[in-house]
C-alpha cells in the first residue's frame, strides 16, 4: 500500500516536473531607478503575469536598470527580453539615430504603450530657478548614462547651444540619490523623464523647498516642431509640495518593448495578462489613470507592434 502510494506520488511529482519543464520560460523586463515609475511598471506587469505561471509557465522578474537606452541595449543583446522604454529612444533605436547611431535595433518591437512623461525639472526654492534658460551656471543633474533622461537633457542643451561646461556642476547621479544631493544643497537643480507622480520627485519637494521649472520658449518649441515624439506636456498645479500651478514642460510616452527575437506566445501572453486585468493594472500607479486601451495601442509607438501583442489586440478588435 505504502510503496504503491509512494509510487504514485512521485508518477505526478515528475509528471508535473515535466509539464513545468517544458513550458517553463523567464521574461526579464528592464525598468528603471527605484524611485521611478518604470519600477512600478515592471513590478505591475510581472504581477499580473506571475499570477498565472502555474497555466503560463512563464515567469517574470522586473529589475531596477540604467533606464531607457540601457533598457534598448539589453533588449538587442538578448540579455533581457522586454523593458520600459521612452518614446523617443525607441525611435532613435529603431532608426539608427543619435545614441543609437551605427547601432539600430531592427528586431524592437512595441508591445504598448501606457502613458505620458514630462521633462520634470525641479530647482531649490533658495536658487530662483524658474525657467530652464535659468539652468545656466548652476550645479544640474544631467542623468546617469543610459537613462532617458540624459537624452532629454541632451537633446534641450543641443538645441540651446549649451554643453556641460555651461554647468557650475554636471552631476550624473541616479534617481535614488537626486532628491538627497538637492536637499543636501550639493545640487540646485534635478531632472527626470518620468510618470508623475514619481517618488523621486515628491521626495524632493517633501525634503527641502523646491519648485518645479518651466520648460518652454523658441527652443522648445523647435523641438516639438522638429520631432514628432516630444509633446507639450502639463504637470498638473498641487502634484508637487511647492509647486501650486502647473508648470509646462516636454514630454514623451512611455512605451513597453520587445525584440522579435522573443517567442510571440510570451509577448501574448504578458500582453493578456495587463489587458484581462486593466482596472487592477490602472490601480497600481496614479500615472496609469488615464490610460486606455485605444490610446496605449497607437499612441507614441514608432516600431512595429509585437506578433504576440497584436495577436491580442486583435482578437478584442483594437485594431485591424
Ligand atoms: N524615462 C526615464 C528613463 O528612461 C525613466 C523613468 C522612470 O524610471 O520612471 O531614464
Amino acid at each position: 500500500m505504502r510503496k504503491t502510494l509512494l509510487k504514485t506520488s512521485l508518477a505526478v511529482a515528475c509528471s508535473a516536473m515535466a509539464a513545468t519543464s517544458i513550458a517553463e520560460s523567464f521574461v526579464t523586463i528592464g525598468t528603471g531607478g527605484q524611485t521611478g515609475v518604470y519600477y512600478v511598471v515592471g513590478q505591475s506587469v510581472c504581477r499580473l503575469v506571475n499570477r498565472d505561471t502555474a497555466t503560463t509557465g512563464i515567469k517574470c522578474n522586473n529589475p531596477s536598470t540604467g533606464g531607457s537606452v540601457d533598457n534598448l541595449n539589453a533588449i538587442a543583446a538578448g540579455e533581457r527580453q522586454m523593458g520600459t522604454v521612452q518614446s523617443d529612444s525607441e525611435f532613435r533605436a529603431y532608426r539608427g539615430l543619435g545614441e543609437f547611431e551605427g547601432k539600430k535595433i531592427e528586431k524592437l518591437r512595441t508591445m504598448f504603450s501606457i502613458y505620458p512623461e514630462a521633462f520634470t525639472v525641479v530647482a531649490r526654492a533658495d536658487t530662483g530657478v524658474k525657467t530652464f534658460d535659468d539652468l545656466k551656471g548652476k550645479r544640474v543633474n544631467i542623468g546617469n548614462p543610459g537613462s532617458g533622461t540624459r537624452t532629454t537633457m541632451e537633446a534641450l542643451m543641443k538645441e540651446k547651444g549649451w554643453t556641460t561646461a555651461d554647468f557650475a556642476v554636471a552631476a550624473e547621479l541616479k534617481p535614488a540619490e537626486m532628491a538627497s544631493a538637492l536637499c543636501d544643497n550639493n545640487l540646485d537643480v534635478i531632472a527626470y523623464t518620468v510618470g508623475n507622480p514619481s517618488g523621486a520627485i515628491k521626495e524632493a519637494a517633501a525634503s527641502c523647498a523646491s519648485t518645479l521649472v518651466t520648460v518652454s520658449g523658441p527652443e522648445v518649441d523647435k523641438l516639438l516642431a522638429d520631432n514628432s515624439y516630444f509633446a507639450k506636456v502639463t504637470i498638473p498645479g498641487g502634484t508637487y509640495d511647492g509647486s501650486p500651478n502647473d508648470t509646462d514642460t516636454l514630454g514623451v510616452m512611455a512605451l513597453l518593448v520587445t525584440s522579435s527575437d522573443v517567442p510571440d506566445e510570451a509577448v501574448y501572453q504578458v500582453t493578456k495578462a495587463v489587458f484581462d486585468n486593466f482596472e487592477r493594472f490602472q490601480k497600481l500607479h496614479p500615472a496609469f489613470e488615464n490610460s486606455t486601451p485605444e490610446k496605449m495601442v497607437t499612441e507614441g509607438i514608432s516600431a512595429p507592434l509585437a506578433e504576440g501583442s497584436k495577436k491580442y489586440f486583435m482578437e478584442k478588435g483594437w485594431i485591424k
